[in-house]
């Protein structure tokens, strides 16, 4: 088991022992009676565990009615993407939840479009410039240039 959890539940334990024996020694002494004190600590200790139990409910009652809420404000969230209607390639702003189906009617031609989404991947690639170890291409060299929109490059024979 979780070494966590087992040290949360023995010191919950532990502590509902200590108010039982607290409470169950006090009015022992005052009742000077030993059964009257052990009846008390029992009680106690069954009381505690009930109320624990009730708290534990409601709690996780709580868990999960914030879990929900939270999905449904998820389902909430849109993002806009511009898409091209099937129909006539009008575009048109679109908002768009990753969790329900999106259906969007065209600005254009009343049409009731399926917006269709799908991930794709692709591998992380370096641009050339991290690439080319410095001194590799010269650029002080007269065979490498660069063209710019003053200095266009001249082709010469
Ligand atoms: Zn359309």
């Amino acid at each position: 088991m979780d070494k966590v959890l087992v040290k949360a539940i023995l010191q919950s334990v532990a502590i509902t022992i200590l108010i039982s024996t607290a409470i169950g020694a006090s009015i022992g002494l005052i009742a000077q009676s030993a059964p009257i004190g052990f009846g008390v600590f029992i009680l106690c200790t069954v009381i505690q565990f009930i109320v624990g139990g009730f708290l534990n409910t409601k709690h996780s009652q709580a868990n999960q009615q914030m879990q929900q809420a939270l999905l449904a404000q998820a389902a909430e969230i849109k993002i806009p993407f511009d898409l091209s209607c099937a129909y006539c390639n009008t575009v048109n702003r679109v908002p768009i939840s990753l969790l329900v189906d999106n259906v969007f009617k065209c600005i254009s031609c009343n049409q009731l479009n399926r917006v269709y989404t799908q991930f794709t991947t692709t591998r992380i690639t370096q641009p050339l410039v991290n690439k080319v170890e410095p001194g590799e291409v010269n650029m002080e060299e007269n065979t490498v240039r660069q063209t710019t929109i003053n200095e266009p490059i001249q082709i010469t024979k």
